[in-house]
């Protein structure tokens, strides 16, 4: 959709590469550093190993190509959960390509146990199915041995691994998402089922770190490094999974009309830049407002829409030239559900959302609010 591309509030870090499909991949920063050490690696460790006697160039030139079929690997590993997904009806908005690997950003859960495991294994099975090719590849193609008999067995090694490390029963790998379906199946409870395979995933990420620290101590600082990282990463992302399962299901079943804030500042298109900061973001302390004219709303303008302005640009800019303009990405019905609420503004990155009746606002809704009021339910319900 062409708005979501204009739509500021969608770049969030990264850089975005290509989009396929209607999903954008974006690259994550850390993974300069993650090319840096599989080319080094590969050019001046595993070819010169493998295949000794020749030159450096040539070393680096396999390990180049090496690399970039690395990176096209992770994408495929990525796209094959995406697409299941997609085909199971949830939307997927980008794919961002982290250090060891890349994360789906999937808006929702999936509706039963047996999608969830579809998505699931259908990502090792693509890496499997890859390790496959490229070992065929390498065989059938390079019969006597050159430079690519190493690089396709190089290949053929890393998907296997790939395929097999995700296959760890812990969340967020994919085999902890094949256990959160099996469990779901069998009890009928996703809460549950994430919570086992969170906490699998915890113990698992524990573990690689303790490894790690053990392998430094033994001398192997890179890979112990590496180890930690990795580690750190996925008991993250296996704390944040559960929290944001807890979340969703606890706003399930309320309107967005109950949480609303129905006393809403708004602002006007033609107010300039250096004014929306000084007399409404630091006067009165929100990070967005809805953009109204003669009663009709506008658009959206948030603290984000301000950050790349420069001070001298912002007092000739007006609100107009870089709110998000009205559109079904910022606007929720009064009997929404908080639950389609908090995907929308999962999936489009913003904090607040219009709420909107017979075209004119009714109000307003913060990730904050929301926040906020499943903290004060959880009080009243401990
Ligand atoms: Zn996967």
């Amino acid at each position: 959709m062409p708005e979501e591309t204009k739509n500021p509030a969608e770049s969030s870090g990264g850089i975005p590469l290509f989009k396929i499909g209607g999903i954008q991949i974006r690259l994550d920063y850390s993974w300069f550093i993650i090319f840096a050490l599989i080319l080094w690696s590969l050019s001046a460790g595993y070819f010169p190993r493998v295949f000794p006697g020749r030159s450096a160039q040539l070393y680096w030139a396999a390990g180049a190509v090496a690399t970039f079929f690395f990176f096209f690997s992770i994408i495929a590993h990525e796209l094959a959960h995406s697409f299941m997904a997609i085909r199971s009806g949830i939307k997927i908005s980008e794919i961002r390509l982290f250090i060891f690997g890349g994360v789906a950003r999937i808006s929702e859960d999936a509706r039963s146990p047996q999608e969830e495991l579809k998505i699931a294994l259908v990502g090792p099975l693509s890496s499997f199915a890859l390790a496959l090719v490229f070992w065929l590849t390498g065989t059938l193609v390079f019969t006597d041995q050159t430079i690519g008999t190493a690089i396709f067995r190089y290949l053929t090694f890393i998907n296997l691994a790939l395929g097999i490390f995700n296959l760890v029963p812990g969340f967020p790998l994919d085999g902890g998402r094949v256990l959160r379906a099996i469990w779901w199946w069998k009890t009928g409870s996703l809460t549950q089922a994430t919570k086992v395979a969170s906490d699998i995933g915890k113990w698992f990420a524990v573990a690689l770190i303790l490894l790690g620290a053990l392998q430094i101590f033994a001398g192997a600082l890179i890979g112990g490094l590496w180890l930690i990282f990795i580690g750190m990463f996925l008991r993250g992302i296996a704390e944040g999974g559960y929290q944001d399962l807890v979340m969703r299901q606890a706003l399930q079943g309320v309107q967005v009309q109950e949480v609303s804030v129905k006393k809403v500042v708004s602002v006007s298109p033609d107010l300039t830049l250096e004014d929306l900061a000084n007399r409404y973001f630091l006067r009165f302390g929100y990070k967005g407002f809805p953009v109204i004219a003669d009663g009709r709303v506008l658009g959206l303008v948030t603290l984000k829409n301000l950050r790349d302005i420069s001070e001298k640009e912002r007092a000739e800019t007006v609100v107009q030239d870089v709110m998000i303009p009205v559109g079904d990405d910022i606007r929720v019905a009064p009997e929404d559900s908080l639950t389609d609420a908090f995907k929308k503004m999962n999936l489009h990155q913003l904090d607040h959302l219009v709420v909107m009746e017979g075209g004119l606002m009714a109000g307003l809704i913060t990730k904050t609010g929301l926040f906020r009021y499943m903290e004060i339910k959880r009080i009243l319900n401990d």
